[in-house]
């Protein structure tokens, strides 16, 4: 059921009374910024739109804001703040995103916010160590860091397979934390398979939508998915479950020109990383140049498409993704990862709105472009095709998370981890995998990228 309802703003704060302070009084009590927050001492200039739409989030019977905070990249607790200005409830963060911070920055802003008012989802990754005795303790870690009594709803963090929906420790403790008060629903997030062990995004969502001990879930859902993502959310509205979307807009297509004397406040970041990572400096010049200059060429063939839209920047092209799966009823929120304010301001009016024509139009061309380029989180289609076994899908799930959500370390340890071995394999290879996936990806030369990009 969707509704059309005003978020009440218990404090009446406006952005710019809001953020002008900076670490000063607010309404009354202290606003703690941690330092060098981005918005610490600054002015800045706010739109005035506010969340438009809540919808229900399935059998939790909680009203949602369609659009939400996405917990990945979260570390400012200004952020939380003002996203629940703007009439945000939604907040979906991790034990593991950023070693806990985004569950801190949730945490440093409760005392802001009504309790009652927002949905918090955390989640924690299942070990085989695990016990019902180390769930029950993260879990009040979790809780600990948020400053809160209870969690909404508390997740299996990337589950990879149907098996792991039976986890039994998992369903053992949050029973537990459930007659104890401490949490109210469970769920789990997925993206597909993690190496060669474990079955499609759409085989476990199915699996999880006939179970039917999960309240809610995460999961892939974008405009290039749209045939799978759509046949699980038919499934899980089947059964009244709660849907929140993640990684939204898949894709990028230009790159930031590179100048070693010159280098962007991003590219700076990265060669430090590199350098603290034992890379010399020129090493790290040199495969930042050679990931550019391949950006590039994705750049120059894409080009027809960009002239045609006048496309400027690639905020159009997320604008556009995101607002195709927020405008979708059945889709209860969108998640958005965020650690800045400009993009609340630019998620927030698309709340509640449909589409253009011009934008479904871009949207659909944009699918043209990406199709044979887009590996589709959650897909395991051609998971039998490398004779050497390696895991296509998680390997370019990984080049994802480095190339388009610049979590180059985590994606990079990922990579080291594997035990199935890397895309070096690809080299030489006579690439039986040609042809194994519907879409037209060249398996062979995509991993050689990836493997390029993620041992830099
Ligand atoms: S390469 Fe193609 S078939 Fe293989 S996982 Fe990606 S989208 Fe699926
Ligand atoms: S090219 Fe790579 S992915 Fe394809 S079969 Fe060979 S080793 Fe496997």
């Amino acid at each position: 059921m969707e509704k059309e309802s005003r978020h009440s703003n218990q404090s009446g704060i406006s952005r710019r009374g809001f953020l002008s302070v900076g670490g000063a009084a607010v309404a009354g009590t202290t606003l703690s910024m941690r330092p060098g927050s981005v918005v610490e001492g600054r002015e800045r200039q706010g739109g005035g739109a506010k969340i438009r739409k809540y919808k229900t989030l399935g059998r939790t019977g909680f009203e949602v804001s369609d659009l939400a905070v996405g917990g990945v990249p979260l570390r400012n607790t200004a952020v939380v703040r003002y996203a629940y200005e703007k009439g945000i409830n939604y907040f979906d963060v991790a034990e593991r995103y950023s070693g806990g911070a985004a569950e801190e920055a949730v945490g440093e802003a409760m005392q802001f916010m009504d309790r009652s008012k927002i949905f918090i989802t955390t989640k924690i990754g299942m070990g085989n160590n695990d016990t019902v005795e180390t769930v029950l303790d993260r879990c009040g870690q979790c809780l600990a860091r948020m400053k809160t009594d209870y969690i909404d709803a508390f997740y299996m963090h990337g589950i990879g397979s149907v098996e792991a929906l039976n986890n039994p420790v998992f369903h053992a403790a949050t029973d537990r934390l459930k007659a104890d008060g401490k949490i109210k629903f469970i769920g789990f997030s997925c993206h597909g398979p993690r190496g060669n062990r474990g079955d499609s995004m759409e085989d476990v969502l199915l699996a999880a939508a006939e179970d039917g001990r999960f309240d809610q879930v995460l999961y892939v859902y974008n405009f290039m998915n749209r045939e799978v993502g759509d046949k699980i959310l038919a499934a899980l509205k089947a059964k009244n479950i709660g849907t929140t979307a993640m990684k939204t807009a898949p894709g990028m297509l230009r790159p930031t020109p590179f100048d070693p004397e010159n280098p962007t406040e991003q590219q700076t970041q990265y060669i430090d990383r590199m350098v603290s990572r034992g890379r010399s400096r020129e090493q790290a010049i040199t495969g930042l140049r050679r990931q550019i200059e391949r950006q590039h060429e994705t750049y120059q063939n894409t080009r027809p498409f960009i002239e045609k839209y006048g496309i400027e920047t690639e905020e159009q092209l997320r604008l556009a993704s995101i607002h195709w799966v927020a405008q979708n009823p059945d889709m209860h929120t969108t998640c958005v990862g965020m650690n800045d304010l400009d993009i609340i301001d630019k998620i927030v009016p698309l709340s509640g709105t449909t589409l253009s024509p011009a934008d479904e139009a871009l949207l659909s061309d944009y699918e043209t472009v990406l199709n044979d380029k887009y590996c589709r989180h959650g897909c395991n289609i051609c998971a039998d095709a490398c004779p050497n076994g390696l895991p296509v899908s998680t390997i370019m799930r990984y080049a994802y998370y480095f190339e388009c959500q610049g979590r180059e370390k985590d994606a990079m340890l990922e990579y080291a981890a594997l035990d199935e071995g890397d895309a070096s394999l690809c080299i030489g290879c006579h690439a039986p995998c040609s042809g194994a996936c519907p879409y037209g990806i060249d398996i062979q030369s995509t991993m050689l990228q990836a493997h390029s990009l993620l041992t830099l």
